[in-house]
């Protein structure tokens, strides 16, 4: 988007304007789409961006943030809607709110990309709203969000857990002093007060009405839905999990590929790094006009998924090399070199630098290290 549609948007929320739609410029005639049909902003949270006559996608505006939430996707056909994703309760019960302004017809699938909670603790809200709907999702990501999302929900939110997290939280941001005894400032302070903000109505939410809810369809390595004219293919990938789901619309080129692509920065925690290039090579090579990502800005061109995959390639070399001349991990810490990556993507923005040294440094460069290793 550019600095003058991001302004004309503040502008049209500063002022209360909530409903503005702005068409965007859409590219030289004849050109691929390179801009969403229209955006509406739903400041602080998310954006609701078109991408087709009957394709959305609401975007979270918290991909660097502490509290981080997945992307959404909504196909609505004739015969009934499809969601991709649910982040959670909070979130969820925000989207179903505007997708029944966008249609009458029916929730008949959700679809979600991985087990990870921020893709998948708003099930229930469009299963609970259309009793009818069906959860879809890939073998190992069934078992793994049966074996793991009612555990965090008890937990990191209903139980002790979250009640501890979100204590610390409001401490920060009202004291201004951290967890360590740390005095926050400036924008430290600010990032105190805007992590309690974002996670507290999340937390409220999942707290009041979150509940969990099985897939009721699950597939192997791929699946096929058509449902009102719309052919919607479920292919199976690896990379951040073993279970990654990638949906791909032939119609209209469009991609949702869940985590397998996070803009601006990728998060690193888990992933799988030799899977996810193998995994990349193939997706950069379809045919699209759209990527919806899992977290972050909808992208026009195969442009960040290159670099997200040369970044990968470029640390697993790294790391295969430490191998070869026996060095330890914290020698291998003090070698690895990523700064040309790490310079494209942090771009000056310090969310981006927090989120680079947070979800992908902090943790990848031990992952690839011990993926060279054997170790996992
Ligand atoms: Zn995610």
């Amino acid at each position: 988007m550019s600095k003058k549609m991001k302004t004309a948007l503040a502008a049209a929320f500063l002022s209360g304007t909530l409903g503005f739609f702005a068409r965007m410029e859409s590219g030289t005639a004849g050109s691929l789409l390179m801009a969403p049909v229209r955006i509406q902003q739903y400041a602080p949270d998310f954006r609701l961006e078109q991408l087709s006559s009957n394709v959305y996608a609401f975007i979270s505006n918290n991909t660097t943030h502490f509290w981080e939430d997945g992307n959404t996707a909504v196909i609505i056909t004739k015969a009934g809607v499809i969601v991709i994703d649910a982040s959670t309760t909070y979130l969820s019960e925000r989207h179903l709110a505007e997708i029944r302004r966008l249609t009458s017809q029916p929730v008949r699938y959700i679809i979600n990309t991985h087990w990870h909670r921020d893709h998948v603790l708003g099930d229930h809200v469009y299963k609970d709203a259309f009793p009818a709907a069906q959860i879809v999702m890939q073998d190992y990501t069934a078992h793994m969000s049966d074996q793991r999302n009612p555990a965090i929900l008890a937990n990191a939110f209903k139980g002790k857990q979250g009640a501890d997290l979100l204590a610390s939280l409001r401490k920060a941001a009202e004291t201004g002093i951290d967890d360590y005894g740390k005095k926050l400032t400036g924008a430290d302070l600010a990032r105190a007060k805007r992590s309690y903000e974002e996670f507290e109505p999340v937390y409220a939410a999942e707290v009041r009405s979150g509940a969990y809810v099985s897939a009721d369809i699950t597939f192997d390595n791929r699946m096929t839905i058509k449902l009102g004219g719309e052919e919607v293919q479920l292919l199976h990938f690896e990379g951040h999990t073993h279970g990654d789901t990638v949906v791909y619309l032939p119609k209209e080129k469009i991609l949702m590929t869940g985590d397998l692509v996070i803009a601006p920065v990728p998060y690193g925690i888990d992933d799988l790094f030799e899977q996810f290039v193998e995994s990349l090579n193939i997706l950069v090579a379809m045919p699209v006009d759209v990527i919806v990502p899992g977290h972050g800005e909808v992208q026009f061109s195969h442009d960040y998924m290159k670099l997200e995959r040369d970044l990968f390639v470029s640390l697993m070399d790294q790391a295969k090399a430490s191998v070869q001349r026996h060095q330890s991990l914290d020698d291998f810490r003090k070698s690895v070199n990523l700064t040309t990556f790490e310079a494209k993507l942090v771009n000056g923005d310090p969310d981006n630098q927090w989120a680079w040294n947070n979800y992908f440094y902090g943790t990848a460069v031990e992952r690839a290290w011990r993926i060279a290793h054997g170790e996992m």
